[in-house]
């Protein structure tokens, strides 16, 4: 096989590995570069797809401060998340939002040139900055991209997905193996700082607004390496993806920031049924919204509810939602007329690789940055807009931290390191799976079995079902493209996801028990998984 050597690898190009890639190359003298890979092309990620906006604490805000954003954080997290981590976050976002308008990020401002701010679901003020209206994501992500392909210090790699970690017997990651989907080859890139910003799980799940590279990757690979996988019960469902049939899968976010403007909820009858769930309504806390628009459907026996958008001001609807109104109106919906078919669909992650807010994790030579990390931030349930932040900030103090590092690449293959890589030098095995239908049947599983609303029953089926899924598709081997390799990272975590499920006898947050509807107050702790890589490196 081939190889490489960078000082630092960053896997995944959405916004947290595009701004480490930056801010690392401006922070410190790299002698072996920077390599980012990213298995499809540049820029295509969760990240691109961001409507509503980023989380700006800035000191110019007169009505907002870190305190009352901290609140408004950890009550969402529903006790479960890190004080100190939600802190932290939340004081550095006036730095790192101008750093970042300072990159080129241009986020939106009224007529007087200040920047504006918009209210989401369980914020107490009005503090969420927004790009192109409803384009946040594309906003940051197409200024990145461009300073990143500029930079002489780092090499992009597209088409090219990390399959496996370098782990030598002291626990130390050292690099990875590369699969690359345009030649189908495998090459080993080795150096001493890896960093996952591989993003999340919503393809685990039939209905996501994800789109198709969030198959938890980056999870997968942590936990095989032997790191800390936190809180993997925590999948947090939004509340209103355009569902526009039962068969419309990777569904198209409408953005809490409509309800936010004033839209409301309505059921088949065409009644507002929200207030008989939460006094705040339709700005209610997502798990919570999402839970009643599940049970009206339920009642109702349909596949969505709907969000009648029609009472704000046609001008202002059409400035401030213009990706939104663009793809309701293709698909025959003039927002300012019609209410709008809305249902859940599988969103955001807010457990994953336990990491700390420079992104460190349990392994040496290991970092987490982005929706892949579980920093404590989030608990049992995300604050809207706050993940983009938690990209930003995690990405730059990773840079400081890592600008005191040794960073010389080690390329020592050691007994466990040569194991791995004689996994992936073997011929490829002649097995042929129909991945796709693989693919699907998983994901239907995880919706029925481990959604919005789980039971013990439920979930011990579906940990069956993985559990012989897993018995006829090994990890432990080389797979013939992408998707085979998706579908090995998806069976990881799907089986995360169960386990967690059933450990935590309890309803919080996005984590809802039909078996246990409560909340138990001497469960305020996380969930922690880790592997004890016995499977992988016993693999000859
Ligand atoms: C439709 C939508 C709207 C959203 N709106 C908002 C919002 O308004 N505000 C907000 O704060 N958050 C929002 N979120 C959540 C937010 O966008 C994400 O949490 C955040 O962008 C994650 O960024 P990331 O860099 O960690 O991961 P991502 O942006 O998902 O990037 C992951 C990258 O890793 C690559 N990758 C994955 N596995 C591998 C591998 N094995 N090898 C190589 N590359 C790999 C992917 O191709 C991708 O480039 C939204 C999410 C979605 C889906």
């Amino acid at each position: 096989m081939n190889y490489s050597e960078y000082s630092v690898v960053i896997v995944g190009s959405g916004a947290a590995g595009l701004y480490s890639a930056l801010k690392l190359s401006q922070q410190m003298e790299l002698p072996d570069g920077i390599l980012l890979i990213t298995k499809s092309s540049l820029g295509e990620s969760n990240s691109l797809y961001a409507q509503g906006g980023i989380v700006g604490v800035l000191h110019q805000n007169s009505d907002d401060s870190v305190e009352k954003h901290v609140q408004d954080t950890l009550k969402a997290g529903a006790g479960l998340c890190e004080r100190q981590a939600v802190e932290y976050i939340s004081q550095a976002s006036d730095e790192v939002i101008n750093d970042l308008m300072d990159s080129g990020v241009n986020f939106d401002k009224n007529s007087d040139g200040n920047l504006t701010f918009t209210l989401e679901a369980a914020h107490s003020v009005r503090r969420i900055l927004h790009s192109g209206g409803d384009a946040t994501g594309r906003g940051i992500t197409d200024a990145l991209c461009k300073d990143v392909l500029k930079d002489e210090n780092i090499t992009v790699l597209e088409n090219s997905m990390a399959v496996e970690l370098l782990v030598n017997s002291d626990g130390e990651c050292k690099g990875t193996i590369l699969y690359n989907e345009l030649t189908g080859e495998h090459e080993i890139v080795y150096t001493s700082a890896l960093v996952l910003a591989t993003g999340g799980v919503g393809q685990l799940y039939k209905y996501t607004t994800n789109p198709d590279g969030a198959t938890g990757d980056g999870i997968d690979l942590a936990y095989n390496a032997g790191a800390i996988i936190q809180d993997m019960e925590f999948i947090q469902f939004h509340p209103t993806a355009l569902a526009l049939s039962p068969d419309n899968k990777n569904r198209f976010l409408i953005s809490e920031a409509v309800r936010g403007e004033g839209a409301k909820l309505l059921n088949g009858q065409g009644d507002e049924f929200m207030s008989s769930y939460h006094d705040k309504r339709e700005l209610a806390p997502r798990d919570i919204v999402t839970r009643a628009i599940y049970s009206e459907m339920a009642k109702e026996h349909t596949f969505n509810v709907f969000l009648n958008a029609s009472m704000i001001d046609s001008i202002k609807l059409f400035k401030r939602f213009p990706t939104i109104s663009k793809k309701c109106k293709e698909n025959g919906i003039d927002i300012s007329q019609k209410p709008i078919p809305v249902a859940p669909a599988a969103h955001y992650t807010m457990g994953g690789i336990k990491a700390t807010v420079e992104g460190r994790t349990s392994i040496k030579g290991l970092y987490a940055i982005g929706e892949v990390a579980s920093t404590g931030l989030h608990g049992a349930n995300r604050l809207a807009s706050n993940s983009l932040l938690e990209c930003v900030v995690c990405a730059y103090e990773l840079a400081d931290y890592l600008s005191f590092a040794n960073l010389t690449t080690p390329k020592k293959i050691d007994d466990n390191i040569r194991k791995i890589i004689e996994l992936y030098s073997e011929p490829l095995s002649e097995d042929d799976y129909d991945v796709e239908n693989l693919k699907q049947k998983l994901k239907n599983l995880m919706w029925n079995n481990a959604g919005i609303i789980r039971s013990k029953d439920k979930l011990l089926a579906a940990q069956d079902d993985i559990n012989k899924m897993k018995a006829t598709f090994k990890r432990e081997r080389k797979c013939l493209n992408k998707d085979e390799y998706e579908y090995r990272n998806m069976l990881t975590v799907a089986g995360l996801i169960v386990e967690s499920a059933l450990s935590r006898k309890e309803s919080r947050g996005a984590h809802c028990r039909s078996d246990y509807k409560q909340t138990d107050s001497k469960a305020v702790h996380s969930n922690m998984i880790k592997s004890d890589r016995k499977e992988l490196l016993n693999v000859r």
